[in-house]
């Protein structure tokens, strides 16, 4: 899943569609394209495999538009190769980006190629164009056929669609993966992320799954699939626009582990009142807790299960850690009174909600989410939250959003431990502890000259194992995720205790 811009105003959109891609640019991506009516309303479009910057280098110069769409995709479908990057037209009347899988892509296509379509990529995205294509000329409007032919899809998408006989209107829609609309004066916008918008506005509405968006330039009507029109809230962004900014740092991840002071401070700040843990919490929901299941994924699932160590210790409730894909493959028996908590960055983790919509009706005690997008889709599933301070993260590898989910879920352990009427003495000296956090933070980081030396004596070799025992176990294996991530170097985590004298048990 990787970005989408697109843009509807009266003044040139390319200077926006391309300044939005390159603020999507550190999601990753294998290639990119735009597709635009130029000012002879004739249908543009041009796509690249590689960089953002070598797209645009292959753009006409003189190229204007009032209406376009662009992409940066991450290829689930058929190679990255030009033929397979976005967008994809249809019979040149109809121009689609997408982000997500169409699971039922190859049935469609069957039944669009004894229609007479060709087709000239191996995308799934590409049936969703020849399908609103063979959709028009049986609706009396372009958004009934959108409708009729979203209606056929089975599948995860963002899709910014235009049809080129309605040339004033770009239509949106989401199911399953995020798509926000951005309000500008006489002009309107879409992107998969409000970070590629931020420059130009930040009043946002934030689509919910099944609906649709009709963006003209003055106004925006969004509806559900079967036409019901919907109010969604407008929110303002609490992004700043050089969010996506490096500063000083090499690189983003740099920028961010040595924001992560900052970050525990700010955290830290929003849910400690004095020495109220939590306020938000209702302190008659955390006595009744008599069990907790976490389920997330990735470095979120890591978090998870250091939280259990601390909430097993300090409140004496019994814990349990999910992985958020398995989870939702199994019907799960819930004890009693149990408090399901959901941990996602960026709140649209597709996994974790699709495992949250699957707890509905297990009868847990309450859902709650912690998260680092306020106006996520995961904010909005939760029927409380408690939201990190890390502010945007860019990296792949995650650093302070990590250490900001731990301080949540110490939090969280102790308000429980308070809660179960643990002694006051010891959650008094976890706090006191965690208050110190921010500044122990500051002072390991000021070891980044020795750390180097060590990354450069082990950069060549091929494997590495991080130890870990009790809550530096998960640690371990976060540790072994990052450098799996970033450098491709095999890694693995070991729990200490079962590696005797460098042999693990059994091998021996
Ligand atoms: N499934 C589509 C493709 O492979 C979209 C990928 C994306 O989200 O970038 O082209």
């Amino acid at each position: 899943m990787c970005g989408i811009v697109a843009a509807n105003a009266e003044r040139n959109i390319l200077p926006i569609l391309i300044d939005g891609l390159r603020r999507l640019e550190y999601r990753g991506y294998d290639s990119a394209g735009i597709a635009c009516l130029n000012d002879r309303g004739q249908l543009i479009k041009h796509a690249e495999v590689g960089k953002v910057a070598t797209m645009v280098a292959g753009l006409p110069v003189d190229l204007v538009g009032h209406i376009g769409i662009a992409h940066t995709r991450w290829a689930t479908h058929g190679a990255p190769s030009r033929e397979n990057a976005h967008p994809h037209l249809s019979e040149q009347r109809v121009a689609v980006v997408h982000n997500g899988i169409i699971e039922n892509h190859l049935e469609l296509k069957q039944s669009l190629l004894k229609k007479g379509y060709a087709f000239d990529s191996e995308t799934d995205t590409e049936v969703v164009a020849h399908l609103i294509e063979s959709e028009l000329d049986r609706h009396d409007d372009s958004l009934s056929a959108i409708r009729a032919a979203l209606s056929q899809l089975k599948g995860a998408y963002a899709l910014a669609i235009f049809i080129k006989d309605n040339p004033d209107r770009i239509i949106g829609a989401r199911q399953g993966s995020p798509l926000v609309v951005g309000i500008g004066v006489g002009e309107h916008f879409l992107a998969s992320d409000a970070a590629a918008l931020v420059p130009v506005t930040q009043q946002m509405v934030f689509l919910e799954d099944g609906d649709l968006v009709e963006l003209g330039r003055d106004a925006f009507q969004v509806s559900r699939l079967d036409g019901t029109a919907v109010d969604r809230p407008v929110r303002i962004s609490s992004l700043p626009a050089d969010s996506a900014d490096r500063g000083p740092y090499r690189h983003f991840m740099e920028k961010e582990i040595h924001e992560q002071p900052e970050a525990i401070a700010s955290t830290l700040e929003a849910h400690l009142d004095g020495t109220r843990v939590c306020p938000s919490l209702d302190r008659g929901l955390l006595k009744q807790v008599k069990a907790v299941h976490i389920i997330a994924c990735g470095t979120s699932y890591h978090a998870g299960l250091v939280a259990r160590y601390w909430i097993e210790k300090l409140a004496r409730i019994p814990v349990s850690v999910e992985i958020a894909s398995e989870y939702r493959n199994r019907r799960p028996a819930i004890p009693a009174n149990t408090l399901l908590v959901a941990i996602s960055q960026s709140g649209e983790t597709a996994d974790t909600l699709a495992a949250l919509k699957h707890s509905r009706e297990s009868g847990y005690l309450a859902t709650l989410g912690i998260c680092n997008v306020p106006e996520s889709a995961l904010t909005r599933a939760c029927d409380h939250i408690l939201m990190t301070r890390a502010g945007l993260e860019i990296g792949v590898a995650s650093t302070k959003a990590f250490t900001t989910q731990l301080t949540v879920l110490l939090l969280l352990a102790t308000a429980l431990a308070e809660a179960h009427g643990a002694p006051e003495k010891r959650n008094r000296e976890v706090l006191e502890a965690l208050g110190q956090a921010a500044q122990q933070a500051r002072e390991v980081l000021a070891m980044d000259g020795a750390v180097l030396e060590v990354a450069e004596e082990i950069a060549n070799k091929p494997h590495a194992l991080f130890l870990g025992r009790g809550e530096e176990y998960p640690i371990a294996m976060e540790g072994a995720l990052k450098l799996k991530e970033i450098s491709y170097i095999h890694a693995e985590a070991y729990a200490a205790g079962a590696i005797h004298s460098g042999v693990p048990y059994g091998a021996a």
